[in-house]
């Protein structure tokens, strides 16, 4: 029986890993589950998944959480601590990395350093921290499937019984296949103005508000280049970005015999889920069949980065290396929370970025406090600088 761990278990990811278990009760138990501030959500998935341990992350609303479950023999925590003792657990097989933010980082590497199973989603601190991440992993014997599902579908087309963090043999490319999100083919005199609603509309798949923004902005598969360039130990040479307004191809290895394998599905993270669930196995799970006879046709387009500045920042960080991707993921996520609230124009989120990049050179990283601080530093120099392009 796997005994699963689920960090960040009311979002999209969360509950979708949820599901899937749920439909698997002979093979998977819920041990734990862990949340920010949405007492209610976390009291209905503790009634109906039973876990041991139940971690609000802000404190007064674990206090309401153990409250509401009185009674019930679910242990609660709070804060940071909590998370990381969900995260490593001793009676844990597998735990779903699926916070979103730079937040998620102590948790994943908890769960890493303890050497469990970790499906990784939070891209976030693998863009901060990859090879540390990576190495961590080595160390501890601990297996890292990725569940972001360009990267579930990359894994899925390297030869069986490849393991991230080491470098592939006979690859040429990587091939990462990019929707476009709701402005694909806009300029970006046209998206100066749009609002936070349109941007969260994605066009194939539902998710949280800050992977939806950055999907708007193409940020996202920036971030996503920097995750493939540590999951898979390639360089940026190796990377590539196909837009594929279908997502129906999640994503394709070359080799240098000239075959290039793809893995195709619906647009439903379920499925990633279930294949790192039930890795090295493969289980049924109830999701809409892929149906090409209905779509007919698969369209590839290269992606626009004049329109799109965002990918071209964090294609330059990943060769930047060092402290730079720390620098982009803490800007973009304060331009991201700001242009939600309203304070910030949809193409100041690139503004933000470049202008937070300006003064960072090649310095390396220096282990775990270097990079929470520096994370920290950015944030304190983004929020000054948003106040003075603020909207209103
Ligand atoms: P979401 O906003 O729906 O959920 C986020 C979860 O993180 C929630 O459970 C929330 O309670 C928790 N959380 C937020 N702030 C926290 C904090 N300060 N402390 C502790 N917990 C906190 O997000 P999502 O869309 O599920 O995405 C989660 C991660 O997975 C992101 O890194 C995202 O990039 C990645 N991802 C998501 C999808 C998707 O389809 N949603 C696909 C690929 C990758
Ligand atoms: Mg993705």
């Amino acid at each position: 029986m796997k005994q699963l761990v689920v960090l960040g278990a009311t979002g999209s990811v969360g509950r979708a890993t949820l599901d899937v278990a749920g439909q698997h009760p002979d093979q998977v138990q819920v041990l734990a589950l862990t949340a920010h501030t949405d007492v209610a959500a976390m009291v209905r998935l503790c009634r109906q998944h039973r876990p041991r341990l139940a971690v609000m992350a802000d404190a007064a609303a674990a206090r309401a959480l153990a409250e509401a479950l009185g009674g019930e023999s679910i242990e609660v925590m709070a804060g940071m601590e909590g998370l990381t003792a969900a995260a490593a657990l001793p009676a844990a097989t597998e735990v779903m990395s699926a916070i979103v933010g730079a937040i998620g980082l102590r948790p994943t590497l908890a769960a890493i350093n303890a050497g469990k199973k970790v499906m990784i989603a939070n891209k976030e601190p693998l863009v901060m921290a990859g090879p540390m991440i990576m190495s961590a992993a080595r160390a501890s014997g601990a297996v890292i499937l990725p569940i972001d599902s360009e990267h579930n579908a990359l894994f899925q087309c390297l030869p069986p019984g490849y393991r991230c963090g080491t470098p592939p043999q006979g690859i040429a490319r990587l091939v990462l296949t990019a929707s476009g999100g709701p402005f694909r083919g806009w300029s970006a005199e046209a998206m100066a103005s749009v609002t936070p609603a349109q941007a969260v509309k994605h066009p194939n798949w539902v998710m949280g508000q800050k992977i939806s923004v950055d999907s708007a902005s193409m940020m996202n598969k920036g971030l996503e280049l920097i995750e493939a360039a540590a999951l898979f130990s390639v360089t940026a040479d190796q990377l590539e970005v196909m837009v594929h307004p279908q997502s129906t191809i999640h994503s394709m290895v070359t080799y240098v015999d000239g075959s290039t394998l793809a893995q195709l599905g619906s647009p439903d993270m379920r499925i990633p889920i279930a294949h790192a669930l039930a890795w090295p196995q493969r289980w049924s799970v109830d999701v809409p069949a892929l149906d090409l006879l209905a779509l007919s046709r698969l369209d590839f387009e290269a992606p626009d980065r004049h329109a799109f500045p965002c990918l071209a920042l964090a294609e330059a960080t990943l060769r930047q290396g060092g402290i730079a991707p720390v620098v982009l993921n803490a800007a973009n996520e304060m331009a991201v929370e700001a242009f939600l609230a309203g304070r910030l124009p949809f193409m100041g989120i690139p503004a933000v970025i470049s202008e937070m990049l300006e003064t960072v050179g090649s310095a390396p990283t220096a282990g775990l406090e270097h990079v929470m601080a520096i994370d920290a530093e950015t944030r304190a120099r983004a929020a000054a600088y948003v106040q003075t392009r603020s909207v209103g």
